[in-house]
């Protein structure tokens, strides 16, 4: 019956995911970014390929507030050279 307290756990539940994340917010597009690693597994030969991710619809509090690459006018590859971490600095 109570479907609103059912929706509001689950966002909450979100939310807690991506507080362990590294997650940053960019103040320029006003868009939350990941720097993800994917690494890719071919006959033995492993490569790791790191990509930034962009997420439209999360709220930015609590986030680091870090430009993204577009904004930086930077090159992608340099961009997750620099800034790629598992863990937030803070
Ligand atoms: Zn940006």
């Amino acid at each position: 019956m109570n479907r609103r307290s059912y929706k509001e756990r689950d966002n909450s539940n979100y939310e807690a995911m991506l507080a362990d994340s590294t997650i940053r917010y960019c103040t320029g597009c006003r868009m939350c970014w990941e720097i993800v690693k994917e690494v890719s597994n071919s006959y033995g030969n492993k490569s790791a390929n790191k990509y930034v991710k962009f997420y439209n619809h999360i709220p930015s509090w609590g986030k680091q507030k870090l430009k993204c690459f577009h904004c930086l006018k930077m090159k992608v590859e340099k961009f997750v050279k620099l800034y790629y971490t598992r863990k937030l600095i803070k």
